[in-house]
């Protein structure tokens, strides 16, 4: 587990591409940080299951767009290591191990599985969804990440990465402790809202801007998103603080911002013309993205390649901290 860098862990699940939010919460920090940090992103399949565990097919097509989602923002496959979770058996050992040092009462309480649950209308939970929070300890800490660049959401399993990693060390490791407490890192926008004003874009949640959207889809989807509803008339006065399309004028035309709100609250400014800026502006973030993306979509094997060598590359480092775990909890002969 040694590396002349710190070490990075992120990942996504594919159960759709990603999008504009992914990016802002997560992704941008990846792009920034692959240089400074040994990076690990894991496109996580078997978290996938826990939620589309009947969707199988959904899961499937979605690993190669979630690698080329990652690669057209401008990851640079030479530099970090992108890998696929159900290849790595050591983190679905770990899973185990974690799992005795968790209570049922501790998982209970997350509330970022209550409020997933929540939203995918569970009123009874499996077990593999109820615990995939142990199961992210293992992804971060199989390969002793320092770092987790995610959104929000992400907290209260980060906390619990980082109590499990402590019990660890104090059970079996106290002499010479070997996990490695990670530190999440959120992005400038940690939680990005979607279209439809929901408080977050999620792509199960069919309100979001994919990176991939084509120029047409990403104008028609704009013009879509919900706006001030008091405000009927294009020389009303809006209201900023309560409008989805200015909050992601905040993000993507940081510069302008201040200047579309006064125009925006005297009325000077009509959601149409509003929307066609932020058009502009998420269009011209999106142009490279769908440059480099062309090039992988016409090199299908070369993006294969790249997950393969990262798989091979995090059962190297994975199945040597699952054997220090077990070393350090006697389960070897003697
Ligand atoms: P699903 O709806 O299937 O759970 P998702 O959109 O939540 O999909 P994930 O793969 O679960 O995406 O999350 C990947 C990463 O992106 C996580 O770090 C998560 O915090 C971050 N993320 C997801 N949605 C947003 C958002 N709207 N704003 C900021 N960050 C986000
Ligand atoms: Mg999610």
């Amino acid at each position: 587990m040694t590396s002349p860098k710190k070490r990075l862990l992120t990942g996504d699940r594919p159960t759709g591409r990603l999008h504009i939010g992914h990016y802002v919460g997560s992704l941008q920090n990846r792009v920034r940080l692959q240089d400074e940090y040994d990076s690990f992103i894991e496109i996580a399949d078997i978290q996938a299951l826990t939620t589309h565990f009947k969707r199988p097919e959904l899961i499937s097509e979605s690993i190669m767009q979630v690698a080329m989602d990652n690669l057209s923002v401008g990851l640079d496959p030479n530099k970090v290591t992108i890998f696929l979770q159900s290849q790595i058996p050591s983190i679905a050992e770990m899973t185990i191990f974690y799992s005795m040092l968790v209570t049922m009462n501790v998982l209970r309480q997350n509330p970022t599985v209550k409020s997933e649950a929540a939203n995918y209308g569970y009123d009874d939970m499996t077990y593999g969804f109820f615990g995939y929070p142990v199961s992210q300890a293992a992804d971060i800490t199989f390969c002793g990440a320092h770092l987790v660049p995610v959104g929000e959401d992400q907290a209260p399993h980060i906390e619990l990465c980082r109590k499990l990693v402590r019990r660890f060390n104090d059970l079996y490791a106290a002499d010479a402790p070997f996990l490695i407490e990670p530190k999440m890192l959120v992005g400038d926008f940690p939680r990005l809202p979607g279209l439809d004003g929901n408080a977050k874009m999620g792509k199960s949640l069919g309100n979001a801007i994919y990176l991939s959207d084509p120029e047409d889809e990403l104008r028609s989807k704009v013009m879509t998103a919900v706006t001030d509803p008091s405000r009927i008339h294009k020389n009303d006065p809006g209201h900023p603080d309560i409008c989805v399309v200015a909050t992601y004028h905040s993000v993507f035309t940081k510069d302008q911002y201040d200047d579309i709100c006064d125009r925006c609250k005297a009325g000077s400014i009509g959601c149409v013309a509003c929307k066609k800026e932020l058009f502009t502006s998420i269009n011209r973030l999106l142009t490279p993205f769908r440059e480099k993306r062309a090039y992988y979509e016409s090199h299908l094997d070369e993006v294969r390649d790249i997950i393969q060598a990262g798989n091979d590359r995090a059962n190297a480092v994975g199945n040597e901290t699952s054997r220090l775990m077990k070393e350090a909890m006697h389960l070897v002969p003697h």
